[in-house]
């Protein structure tokens, strides 16, 4: 856990482009944006990633979704945005501390 990207961020031991802060929550600029608005989100604990989330986890998770409008519009998406979360290797998951992705703005590619 001490080796995590994201808890060296979370710690401020690597510095970020920090958008949100509270108790349970911090997010940051995509260091390599896919859209004009990249942000992550991602829990002060380490989660390894959605497989490691139990029910223990519940109020958690929930507060997550529900910040991620908030979240999105304090970026100037006042027209929705897209949520990604990748899980494990063949999801696509590069780095091993759970998050959730923020995309938007202008020029957003399609989805299928
Ligand atoms: P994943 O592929 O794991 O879902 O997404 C990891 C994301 O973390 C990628 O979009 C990548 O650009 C971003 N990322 C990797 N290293 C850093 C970093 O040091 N700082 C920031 N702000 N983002 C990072
Ligand atoms: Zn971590």
């Amino acid at each position: 856990m001490s080796d995590c990207l994201f808890c060296k961020i979370v710690a401020g031991e690597i510095p970020s482009s920090k958008v949100y802060e509270d108790e349970q929550l911090f997010v940051f600029k995509d260091i390599n944006p896919k859209a004009a608005v990249h942000l992550l989100v991602v829990p002060k604990i380490h989660l390894d990633s959605l497989d490691d989330v139990t029910s223990e986890h519940h109020d958690l998770i929930a507060k997550m979704m529900l910040k991620l409008p908030e979240l999105a519009r304090s970026q100037g998406l006042e027209n929705g945005f897209r949520t990604i979360i990748n899980t494990g290797p063949d999801g696509g998951q590069e780095v091993g501390h759970l998050h959730i992705h923020i995309l938007g703005g202008l020029g957003l590619p399609g989805f299928n």
